[in-house]
C-alpha cells in the first residue's frame, strides 16, 4: 500500500469522524469512483488500526456505508467502558525488567523506566493493535495524584497513565522525579 493512499485514507477518516451524517455522504463519493478500491482498502486498514472491527469484504462496500462504520471508533470505545482489566506479568521491551502483575489493577507500564506499550483502547482492554513502545514525555502532579504523559513511538498518539505509587512494585520515584525535570 503506498504512503500517499494511506495518508489519504487517514485524512478521510479524520474528517469523517468530525462530520455529521449528511456531510459524510458527500465525502463518501470520493470512495465510490472508478479505481478507488485501493483507497477503500486503505480506509479499512486505517479504521482497523484505530480499533474498529471491519470484515475483509468491507473494501467492496459503498463508500457511504464504509465511512459510517469506519468512523464508529469512538462509539465502539465508549461501549467498552467496563473492559476486562488484564493484569499480566511482562518483560519490559525497553530496559528488560521482569515486571510482576499488580494484583489489583492492570499494570500498564514498567516501574523502572516507566515505558509503556500502546496496547489499550480503553485502559486495560488490550484492544489496540498498534503495539508501539510508549515513551514518558512528561509528568503532572496534582495533590497526591501523579500522572505520566506518554507518546507512542509507532503512531505518535498521546496518552496519560496514572503512576503506580504503592503495591508490591511501585514506580521508581527517582524515574518520576527525573521525568518531571525533563530528564526522562
Ligand atoms: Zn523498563
Ligand atoms: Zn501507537
Amino acid at each position: 500500500m503506498s504512503e500517499a493512499i494511506r495518508d489519504q485514507a487517514h485524512a478521510l477518516l479524520d474528517r469523517a469522524e468530525r462530520l455529521g451524517r449528511g456531510e459524510v455522504k458527500r465525502l463518501a463519493r470520493a470512495l465510490d469512483g472508478e479505481g478507488s478500491l485501493p483507497l477503500r482498502e486503505a480506509v479499512v486498514a486505517e479504521a482497523r488500526r484505530r480499533g474498529v472491527e471491519l470484515p475483509d469484504e468491507a473494501a467492496g462496500w459503498q463508500g457511504k456505508r464504509l465511512l459510517r462504520l469506519a468512523r464508529g471508533h469512538e462509539e465502539a470505545a465508549r461501549v467498552r467502558t467496563n473492559p476486562i482489566m488484564r493484569d499480566e506479568a511482562f518483560t519490559c521491551l525497553h530496559c528488560g525488567a521482569e515486571v510482576p502483575p499488580m494484583g489489583h489493577t492492570a499494570r500498564d507500564h514498567c516501574p523502572h523506566c516507566l515505558r509503556s506499550l500502546h496496547v489499550d483502547v480503553v485502559p486495560g482492554d488490550r484492544a489496540n493493535p498498534c503495539g508501539g513502545l510508549m515513551d514518558p514525555v512528561g509528568v503532572e502532579l496534582a495533590g497526591e495524584r501523579v500522572t505520566i504523559h506518554y507518546r507512542c513511538r509507532a503512531c505518535g498518539e498521546q496518552h496519560r497513565n496514572k503512576a503506580l505509587l504503592d503495591g508490591a512494585q511501585p514506580d521508581t520515584w527517582r524515574a518520576i522525579v527525573a521525568l518531571s525535570k525533563g530528564e526522562g
